[in-house]
């Protein structure tokens, strides 16, 4: 959508009709202190230029101000770079896309928002790419867009201004962005960049990591079973936001990191993780790893958040149905399906069609599986004296725990929206314990599949 063109010592980006747009007035008012910031700021970031020049883009810093009519968003990068910029809908957002971004901005900018703009959030979707979601408060489309270099030279400011429009001219406009997403993707037979089947692209690290591993253990005839820990969320998809700013996605990150630490040094289980950088890893795609590399228990790990019920805390284990057990399991699987999409995914159409090739009788022996596997943690927890939810088991139509052939389960390690919970969570000693207790129940649920004890209440 933008393209750049030179301008006297100024690279600016017109739009596809060709206009070249000039500088936002606001900047001029603002060019001193400015200057000064950027000066602080580059001299701040040095190091990181030096060590990514001719690699990766870096964005060093961002900037979020206006009101309800106009709000402008300022990125800097050491590059320059091509962005496609299009809304979406439901929720309303502005996608930004460009190439693989090395992404330094301050934490602070996470809590940035302005009377038209509820939330920045920006990541990784693969190797190659990045992605920007500016989450609307009103239907709001890209006006002008221009870039400049700042006073030093070091790095270039990209602007986007955000302009309120008519809700019947952004779902027009979110309309014509999704044909043509679509619509690339069936004429090139490749994911279009914004598209739901992002999957090949976006996981083709975490595929060719997981089918080496998968080939070079198959070569050693290693037949210990495989673990696979989901992180969940990542790149674009923050997930829950808590207090201070604290990201469900990097809570999530360090725990599974430290449960895979743990569990390989008991030796007994080969594990992979879905992802393993602050990447995008659409639902499907984590389930597909799962069943492609054959694992024995799928555990995707989460900490949301909900915004209804603050006092709701505690660590919760839940299973995969069609029919949720209770209303705050169905609103929380409704969210959490909607990952994809808060990453500017299009969705796609749930696979239905593996399962219903399978025997009835794998899924159902997989999900007692799973059920098993939830009251063995569940049983360790209590005996190890951990706080859990009052109904520390639930079920709902979560789509990570859709695959028929392994046993999967979504654990709430606490929630985000509970002061106590946030607290343990960033508590060493507290991570410890938990992922204690969960490679042990791992251990007994293993030994008591090999015993061929599928539908017993293991003992704790
Ligand atoms: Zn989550």
């Amino acid at each position: 959508m933008a393209f750049s063109t030179r301008i006297g010592r100024l690279r600016l980006f017109s739009s596809r009709s060709g206009n070249v747009i000039p500088r936002l007035p606001f900047r001029n008012a603002a060019r001193l202190l400015l200057v000064v910031l950027c000066i602080v700021m580059v001299a701040r970031v040095a190091p990181a230029i030096a060590q990514t020049v001719g690699k990766q883009p870096v964005a060093l810093e961002a900037r979020l101000e206006g009101d309800r009519a106009v709000s402008v968003l300022t990125v800097t990068l050491t590059h320059k770079v091509d962005v496609d910029i299009y809304p979406m809908q439901a929720p309303d957002r502005l996608i930004i896309d460009l190439p693989a971004v090395n992404f330094q901005i301050p934490p602070a900018f996470k809590s940035a928002r302005t009377p038209l703009v509820k939330m920045v959030r920006y990541g990784l979707l693969g190797a190659d790419r990045a992605r920007i979601v500016i989450d609307l408060a009103a239907p709001a489309l890209a006006g002008k867009i221009s870039t400049q270099m700042v006073a030093s030279g070091f790095a270039r400011e990209f602007s986007i201004e955000i302009k309120a429009v008519e809700p019947s001219l952004f779902a027009i406009k979110a309309q014509e962005a999704e044909f043509a997403k679509r619509s690339l993707m069936l004429t090139t037979d490749k994911p279009a960049e914004g598209a739901g089947s992002v999957a090949p692209q976006a996981n083709s690290q975490a595929n060719s990591q997981a089918n080496s591993q998968a080939n070079s253990k198959a070569k050693n005839a290693d037949r210990r079973p495989l673990i696979m820990l989901d992180p969940g969320h990542g790149g674009p998809d923050t997930g829950a936001v808590g207090l201070n700013n604290i990201a469900e996605k990097d809570v999530v990150m360090a725990f599974a990191r430290n449960l895979k630490t743990l569990l390989e040094s008991r030796g007994h289980y080969r594990v992979m993780m879905t992802r393993d950088t602050d990447v995008f890893v659409p639902l499907d795609e984590r389930v597909r790893i799962s069943r492609q590399n054959n694992a024995g228990l799928f555990v995707s790990i989460h900490a949301d958040r909900l915004a209804t019920a603050t006092e709701v805390h505690g660590f919760t284990v839940y299973t995969g149905s069609e029919k949720a057990t209770d209303a705050e399991s169905a609103i929380l699987a409704e969210s959490e399906n909607r990952a994809d999409a808060m990453a500017g995914a299009y969705s796609v159409a749930a696979r239905e069609d593996i399962s219903d090739i399978l025997d009835d009788l794998v899924r159902r022996e997989t999900r007692s599986h799973s059920a098993l596997f939830a009251r063995t943690l569940l049983g360790r927890m209590e005996a190890s004296g951990q706080v859990m939810n009052k109904n520390p088991h639930r079920s709902a139509g979560f789509r990570v725990l859709r695959a028929p052939d392994v046993p999967s389960v979504l654990l709430e390690l606490g929630y985000l929206s509970s002061k106590t919970d946030i607290s343990k969570l960033s508590d060493g000693g507290f991570r410890e314990k938990m992922t204690g207790d969960i490679a042990d129940a791992i251990d007994r649920f293993f030994a008591a599949k090999q015993a061929g004890e599928p539908q017993g209440v293991l003992p704790h």
